[in-house]
């Protein structure tokens, strides 16, 4: 007999499973695929469309797209998750599954950070990313602020990228000098496990006059005054506000028992649940990887690899490494690239590549070859 897959949330993990299963099993997968968008977005596209690289249109990936064998997706709100039945519940229906994966991915909470909504504004999003193509225009002069507001957040980079990127559109505009930026940053360097890459980070910072404040979480916004408030009880005050909002599980994850800790524990070495036939993958678990598609990604293949093993007989894949490459942009038409090992050690480790016009062929390949896989485009 075939076994139901269940497969929640079609974002980088859920669309690569079920992609090499689909290749995989090419007679017999019963696989259902739900998401309760129409459509996926990389992360980075998020920057490229708040900047106006892009139009919102043109970076979304519509999911009536998927044709793959044994793959059936469905646009539905999962409502409810019974992690001991393996029973799911959505706004239309309700599925049984022999074997459940949770890639449901991380939300925001954006009232966790009093004033950011009346005051200030979050690219996390698309919604976001999408308005800030309203709002940016009208920065003209005066002070920007990026600031992570929480930890832990998705793709470590992103806020040191935004920063670079904001420097880039203000020059040409011609509105950059009369501008400063500072990015605000819980961390002593911007990419921890990358000393190589914070350095480079850290004198392009130097170089664009951008004010690196390590260390620091900004705790609320004072929208009256116009001051952002950091943990430490300081004030900044700022004309343009710039949030990585803080991150949590989706409501419907929450409810279903399975996080300690505010995310779903899951075993390192392969990705199970402490219940029986349900994985976990992606920003949703606490895995001890970042919050990044490309560890996601690497999660789905190895938890891929543990069903081919079971469906077929075969021995366990090898241990998940956490390991993943990240493309950082430096604006100038310049990324480099972070390449970094989480789990095969006793402590993280990366090298980096200096950021060159041949790195942003490289991350366009990147979307390029996932967007054919996945979407067949
Ligand atoms: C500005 C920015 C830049 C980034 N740049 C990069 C980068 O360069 N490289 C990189 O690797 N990562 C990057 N990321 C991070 C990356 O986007 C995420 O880490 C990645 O998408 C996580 O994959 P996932 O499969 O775990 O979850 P997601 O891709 O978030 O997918 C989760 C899916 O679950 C669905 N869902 C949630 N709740 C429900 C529900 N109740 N019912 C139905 N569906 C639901 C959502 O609609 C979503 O499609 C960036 C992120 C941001 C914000």
């Amino acid at each position: 007999m075939t076994p139901k897959v269940v497969v929640l949330g079609a974002g980088f993990g859920g669309l690569e499973l079920s992609t090499i299963l689909s290749d995989t099993f090419t007679d017999g997968l019963d696989l259902t695929l739900i998401d309760r968008s129409d459509h996926f977005v990389f992360g980075y596209s998020k920057l490229d469309v708040m900047f106006g690289r892009e139009t919102p249109e043109a970076v979304r990936l519509y999911y009536r797209n998927i044709v793959k064998p044994g793959v059936r997706f469905r646009q539905e709100t999962i409502t409810a998750i019974d992690p001991v039945a393996r029973h799911v519940t959505t706004d239309r229906g309700i599925y049984e599954a022999d074997v459940l994966v949770v890639a449901l991915g991380a939300d925001y909470d954006l009232d966790a950070t009093p004033g950011l909504i009346e005051g200030g504004n979050e690219f996390y999003s698309f919604q976001g990313a999408s308005r800030l193509r309203e709002v940016l225009p009208a920065f003209t002069k005066g002070h920007a602020i990026v600031g992570v507001t929480s930890t832990p957040f998705k793709c470590p980079p992103a806020p040191s990228e935004a920063a670079l990127l904001l420097d880039d559109y203000l020059t040409k505009r011609g509105m950059r000098d009369a501008c400063q930026i500072s990015l605000v940053m819980p961390f002593g360097i911007p990419i921890p496990p990358s000393p190589a890459a914070s350095r480079a980070l850290l004198s392009a910072f130097a170089e664009r006059d951008i004010t690196f404040v390590p260390n620091r979480l900004v705790h609320a916004l004072d929208p009256a005054r116009r001051v952002a408030i950091l943990d430490d009880q300081s004030e900044m005050a700022f004309d343009l506000f710039l949030g990585i909002p803080k991150h949590r599980v989706p409501a419907v994850v929450k409810e279903s028992g399975m996080t300690e800790g505010g995310w779903i524990p899951v075993n390192p070495t392969n990705l199970k649940t402490r219940f029986p036939g349900v994985y976990a993958i992606g920003d949703v678990t606490s895995v001890g990887t970042p919050k990044a598609g490309v560890f996601s990604e690497g999660a789905a293949q190895v938890v891929a690899a543990s069903l081919v093993a079971e469906f077929q007989g075969n021995e366990e894949p090898s241990a998940y490494t956490g390991e993943g490459s990240c493309y950082v942009e430096f604006g100038a038409n310049r990324v480099g690239r972070v390449d970094v090992d989480f789990l095969s050690g006793p402590s993280p480790t990366g090298s980096f590549l200096d950021p060159s016009t041949a790195l942003v062929g490289e991350k366009e390949h990147f979307g390029a070859s996932r967007r054919r896989r996945w979407f067949g485009l």
